[in-house]
């Protein structure tokens, strides 16, 4: 089975989860691509350019704090939000909710799996 005859959990919903993609997760591991580079110069987000790593395959990745957190998890209120989520990266976008990935992340982080 390739990623396109995936099947996705339409049950899973990010607003139930405790972000358990964007926790205990290494540095640079949330890739970004050229494209969000160019976005993020053009935009003058300094903060997010700022914020980068190198990561695997010659890219960059978010950094985390020295939990795993990555540091642009929170927002006041809401300490599972993302706080870039309208102009988050592109691995970040890539990762859909209920899919494959998601659930070993909600497995192995939080023990969500179930929904
Ligand atoms: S993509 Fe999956 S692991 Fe990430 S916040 Fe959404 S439900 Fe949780
Ligand atoms: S940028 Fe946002 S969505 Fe991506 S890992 Fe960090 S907190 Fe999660």
């Amino acid at each position: 089975m390739d990623d396109q005859d995936e099947v996705v959990d339409p049950t899973v919903t990010c607003d139930r989860c405790n972000a358990a993609c964007c926790r205990d997760v290494p540095d640079g591991t949330a890739l970004v691509s050229a494209e969000d580079l160019v976005r993020w110069r053009r935009d003058g987000r300094k903060d997010i350019l700022d914020s980068l790593v190198p990561g695997h395959f010659s890219q960059q990745g978010f950094a985390t704090h020295a939990n795993g957190t990555c540091v642009h998890l929170g927002i006041t209120g809401n300490a599972h939000a993302c706080s870039i989520y309208e102009t988050r990266g592109e691995a970040c976008r890539a990762l859909v909710p209920g899919s494959r990935q998601c659930l070993t992340y909600r497995r192995a982080k939080l023990d969500l799996a179930a929904g």
